[in-house]
């Protein structure tokens, strides 16, 4: 005998006294929502129309990894989660970037892919080493995308029968205060110290803008090889530093959550101080600096510069600061859009245009003035309108990379050179990062080979011949 009580709808009302933790099957409304609840959250079960067969989803490559957002010293910000779009296998390594090195074991991830270590591990540092070698090749391919290439970025090294990876040393270089990318060494090795005064040992590889300025090496080297070599003239060589230090900055404004807090933290005014324009903040705390080791927001002209590469790259670095600023001003309107997402979307033109300016330069002997006339060019090309072009123009004349525009001059046309290297003017890379001064790219072997040539014009001139060979040792009898 059916025992249900069947409760007419119009007396279930919404003020019904709190539903009963145990529910009896009876068809009242309240059952029914609580079955519809249910249904939606802990027993989702088959949908409803069973005629058509479930379709699978695709299986979603990629891991979610935790890296610094600057470093450790930047603990306002700390920490982020980040998504790695792709295949990331143990070590971790993919196609292009691998890892595992001396003095850390091979990074597993865990059931659903992940690699989300604790800070402070040895694992942790080269989860974030790699995640951030990582975003930072993946930025510039969507640069290079966006513009209709859809060319992979090369190493030095690879050819088509070389697709060697680029080999990440998170460990790579102990007591030492410093970095570098070796296209010898097909790799990038990261130094550890401990700061006079200090007990804490300081980690570069835990820097998110000396891994990417790192990177950045990297990657100028496999678009324009020649740039690294000590023989090019000081604006070459300061070109690939300043690469390296906008790379940091281009790829902070990459990522949402610290476009929001540049924004929080300067409130909107890009020349207060902020860790997007202090590069590599704990280095520069080991050393005195609580600007980081170095600081885009800076007004260094060309004449102040000179010939020494660390302090040129500055001029270049500050000039292009400058002109994101600016952008970000112009194009601000914080009744109809969040300041944050302008700010993502100026840094993604920006970076944009700089790769594509440098990737036009030429091949060598490339100075300041082909890249910023390349810049004036390109955001002509797309459609910025004339102030656009006027504050990047303005901004390279003050810091003395382009001469000032004759009044009657044609706006179209590439502007003259302002303070220019002095004929044969020879790099001093001391101040630079550990790349700039890896002999490799001083080209010894040629300095030697000069020297014996050297030797043999000498020996020609003075008509010396070689000493007669010795007398062979006389002939003992065979011993018996
Ligand atoms: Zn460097």
């Amino acid at each position: 005998m059916d025992t249900r009580v069947l409760v007419p709808l119009e007396t279930v009302t919404v003020e019904a006294p709190p539903t009963p933790v145990s529910f009896v099957p009876t068809p009242t409304a309240t059952y029914r929502q609580h079955r519809k609840a249910v249904k939606l959250t802990v027993e989702p079960g088959r949908p409803t129309n069973v005629e058509q067969p479930p379709v699978p989803l695709p299986y979603a490559f990629g891991a979610r990894v935790l890296i610094w957002k600057q470093d450790p010293s930047v603990e306002e910000i700390g920490t982020r989660k980040a998504f790695l779009h792709g295949i990331v296998l143990e070590g971790p390594r993919d196609a292009r970037i691998a890892s595992g090195a001396p003095g850390i074991a091979p990074v597993s991830p865990n059931a659903f892919g992940d690699f989300v270590m604790t800070p402070g591990t040895p694992q942790f540092d080269a989860v974030h080493t790699f995640a951030v070698v990582r975003q930072t090749l993946t930025m510039y391919q969507r640069a290079l995308a966006a513009t209709g290439s859809d060319s992979p970025i090369p190493w030095y090294w690879n050819s088509e029968e070389n697709t060697d990876p680029l080999q990440i040393y998170p460990y790579g270089l102990s007591n030492v205060m410093n970095a570098y990318y070796s296209r010898h060494e097909n790799c990038l090795k990261f130094g550890d110290f401990v700061p006079t005064g200090s007990k804490s040992r300081v980690y570069t590889c835990r820097s998110f803008d000396i891994v990417a300025h790192e990177t950045a090496h990297a990657v100028l080297d496999g678009l324009k090889p020649n740039w690294l070599l000590a023989d090019q003239p000081p604006q070459t060589g300061a070109l690939h530093e300043a690469f390296g230090d906008l790379t940091a900055i281009f790829l902070t404004l990459s990522q949402l959550d610290q476009c929001e807090a540049v924004i929080a933290q300067t409130k909107a005014r890009m020349h207060d101080k902020t860790f997007l324009a202090d590069i590599a903040e704990q280095f520069g705390l080991a050393l005195g600096r609580p600007n980081g080791l170095r600081n885009a927001d800076n007004d260094i002209t060309m004449e102040e510069a000179g010939t020494e590469v660390h302090g040129l790259s500055q001029v270049f670095t500050g000039a292009v600061y400058d002109i994101l600023a600016d952008a970000f001003h112009q194009e601000r309107e914080p009744d109809r859009h969040d300041d944050a997402a302008v700010l993502h979307r100026v840094g993604e033109y920006l970076k944009g245009l700089v790769l594509r300016a440098l990737m036009q330069a030429p091949d060598e002997h490339a100075t300041f003035a082909d890249v910023a006339n390349a810049m004036l060019q390109l955001a002509r090309e797309d459609g910025k309108a004339e102030d656009y072009l006027g504050f990047i123009r303005q901004r390279f004349v003050v810091r003395g990379v382009l001469a000032e525009p004759a009044p009657d001059a044609d706006p179209g046309a590439a502007l003259a050179p302002g303070v220019q290297d002095a004929p044969g003017a020879v790099q001093d890379r001391r101040a630079c990062c550990g790349t700039m001064n890896l002999a490799e790219y001083y080209q010894l072997d040629n300095v030697l080979d000069e020297e014996l040539r050297a030797l043999q014009r000498w020996c020609a001139a003075n008509r010396r011949t070689p000493p007669a060979p010795p007398e062979p040792p006389p002939e003992w009898p065979e011993p018996v």
